[in-house]
Parts: C-alpha cells; structure tokens; sequence
C-alpha cells in the first residue's frame, strides 16, 4: 500500500526501534509513547483496520501480543498492561493500518483510558442480542 507509513515501517523502508520481527509482523515502539514501554504490533501486509485483517493474521496478532506483553511485563516490572486496538478516526485510529497497543502501566501512573460507565437500556440488549441470533 503506497503512502501508508506502517507499510513502510513494518517492512523496514523505514528505520523504527524493533522489538521484534517474523515474517508477518514487526514490533516498535510508539514514538508518542503513554507510558514507558508502548509498542505496536504491526503486520506486514496492508489492512486498513480489523474488518480488513485476515483471520489467520488476527490469530497470530494475539499470540504475538501476549508473547510480548509477557517480555515487557518481566523487563519492565510493570503493575498491568492495556491491549488496545482502535478502528475508524471516531474510535481514536490516526494511522489507517492495522496495528495493536501494548501499553504497560505502572502503579500510581495515570494514562487516559477511561470511560464513564452508562446502562444497558432492555431496547439496547435486545437488539444487539438480536444481532447474534
Ligand atoms: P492510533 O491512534 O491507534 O492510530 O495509533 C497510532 C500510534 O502510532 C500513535 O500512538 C502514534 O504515537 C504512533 N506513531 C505514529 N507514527 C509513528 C512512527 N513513525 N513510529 C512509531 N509510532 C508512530
Ligand atoms: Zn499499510
């Protein structure tokens, strides 16, 4: 995909800080990190976001994602650690490439993840519930 920067980085025309590298994916660190430790998993084909994503390439996303949290969880003696994956500019998503979160959290460190919590309308459940049917 011309012009898509992970494209570029996950395939190595442009240099990034690896952490990790196989034949589908390579792993870097944010350059706008929310916390010490914040990387990308990156696959190296093009999916603009999940729906595009093949599933033999979400599989492997999420066993390559708790390989490396586990790394990082050991290296860096984090408290917890936050997957997350946005899809579509509404949802937060800046750069229309596939990617996942790993962002370690320590202990007393804020980082603004949070919602406010509303209720299950019956209108609601029922017609999501209805979706899956
Ligand atoms: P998202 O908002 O989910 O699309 O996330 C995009 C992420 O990519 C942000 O956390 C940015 O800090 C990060 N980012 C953007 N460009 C680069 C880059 N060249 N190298 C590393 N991380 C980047
Ligand atoms: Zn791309």
């Amino acid at each position: 995909m011309e012009n898509c920067i992970f494209c570029k980085i996950a395939n190595g025309e442009i240099p990034s800080a690896t952490l990790y590298e196989d034949d589908d994916f390579r792993v870097i660190l944010d350059l706008g990190p929310a916390s010490k430790g914040h990387s990308l998993i990156l696959p190296k084909s093009h999916a603009a976001n999940i729906y595009e994503l093949p599933d033999e390439l979400a599989a492997k996303a999420m066993v390559l994602a708790k390989k490396i949290a586990g790394t990082l969880t050991d290296g860096l003696h984090c408290d917890g650690l936050n997957i997350i994956q946005n899809n579509g500019e509404v949802a937060g998503q800046t750069v229309f490439h596939f990617h996942m979160h790993l962002i370690p959290r320590y202990a007393g460190q804020k980082v603004g993840l949070t919602w406010t919590p509303g209720t299950l309308s019956e209108e609601d459940k029922q017609e999501i519930l209805g979706l899956f049917a």
